[in-house]
């Protein structure tokens, strides 16, 4: 089976690629970087560099469309925004149109998201129907994911991965925050109530797997361990992970005034819930906190 995967060169796609690889698949990785350095994070696979060689990959059964620009990246200017929606939106878009253009059609598409999708809110456990709040992230994703589902038009079967914080122990959110914790400097967010729906990489990976070969899995999952933690106490449990003291909070007005709009990433949150993945018997590796950090840092 042959995998068309973009975003193969990220965070999550550098332990996903392998993955594949070692189950047997073959994949073609779209990327802007060169054939070297995206062999060297992925393995083994095609690259192709343009949206337009589409056409004329021999046989794709499958996609996974994970690229997109950094969301924590850089400040939410309106020209950021515009290269967060360009990158995931009109990306899907653009790809779908080339995959119409073959006669031979992938017969699963599954596509990121991400639990920014409901939008801020509070402490109640939000499964996939829950109501979303209208925010930058939210139309973000809803397009994003209204994109990928155009899939449809040829009977594939979609699956979209509404992820939460992905824990892993080179880079992502903890690369971040690992330095400061390290120093003794770390310590909770605004007033830490917060929830942050933290997920370990390999439990995300295995997730991405398990929607590509389940026929039954359609729709959109909460890619999400199933015990989200409040930032007070994620940040206590990085400290003692790491023995050091967590006594600096970070006011959320210097957040605020340091990160503009994008601050909502780091002082709001959702409970969201694996409520589809659970029902449907997923095993995660590292349900829980304490362990899925010991196994990061
Ligand atoms: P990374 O930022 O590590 O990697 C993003 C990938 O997208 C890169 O492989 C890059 O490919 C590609 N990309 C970036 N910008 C563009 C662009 N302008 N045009 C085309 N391709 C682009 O992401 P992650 O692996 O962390 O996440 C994968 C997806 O999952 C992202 O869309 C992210 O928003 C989403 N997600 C991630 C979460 C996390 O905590 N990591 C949480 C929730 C959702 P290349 O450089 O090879 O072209």
């Amino acid at each position: 089976q042959h995998i068309l995967v973009t975003g193969g060169t990220g965070f999550i796609g550098q332990r996903l690629c392998p993955e594949l690889i070692a189950k047997g698949y073959t994949l073609t990785v779209l990327s802007r970087q060169g054939e070297a350095d995206v062999k060297a994070r992925c393995g083994r696979v095609d690259v192709i560099g343009q949206l337009q060689q589409i056409p004329q990959i021999p046989r794709i059964d499958a996609v996974i469309n994970l690229a997109g620009e950094g969301i924590a990246e850089a400040r939410w200017t309106d020209k950021r925004k515009q290269e967060l929606r360009d990158s995931r939106i009109a990306l899907t878009r653009e790809m779908i149109d080339q995959i119409m253009t073959r006669d031979q059609k992938p017969n699963v598409f599954v596509s990121g998201s991400a639990v920014g999708y409901y939008g801020s809110h509070g402490g109640e456990p939000l499964d996939e129907d829950a109501p979303a709040k209208d925010e930058f992230t939210h139309h973000l994703c809803a397009d994003w994911e209204a994109e990928a589902l155009r899939a449809g038009q040829w009977n594939a079967r979609i699956a979209l991965s509404r992820t939460g914080v992905v824990l892993g122990p080179d880079g992502g959110v903890l690369g971040r925050m690992l330095l400061p914790f390290k120093l003794g400097l770390g310590g909770r967010l605004g007033d830490g109530q917060q929830y942050m729906p933290w997920i370990h990489r390999e439990d995300v990976v295995r997730a991405l797997i398990w929607m590509l070969e389940s026929e039954d899995a359609s729709g959109a999952y909460n890619v999400v361990s199933p015990h989200p933690v409040r930032n007070i106490d994620f940040t206590h449990a990085l400290g003692r992970v790491l023995r050091r003291p967590t006594l600096f909070p970070v006011p959320a007005f210097a957040l605020k005034t340091a990160l503009g709009e994008m601050s909502t990433l780091l002082l709001d949150g959702q409970r969201a819930m694996p409520e589809k993945l659970q029902q449907a018997g997923f095993e995660f590796s590292y349900p829980e906190l304490q362990h899925a950090l010991r196994a990061c840092v």
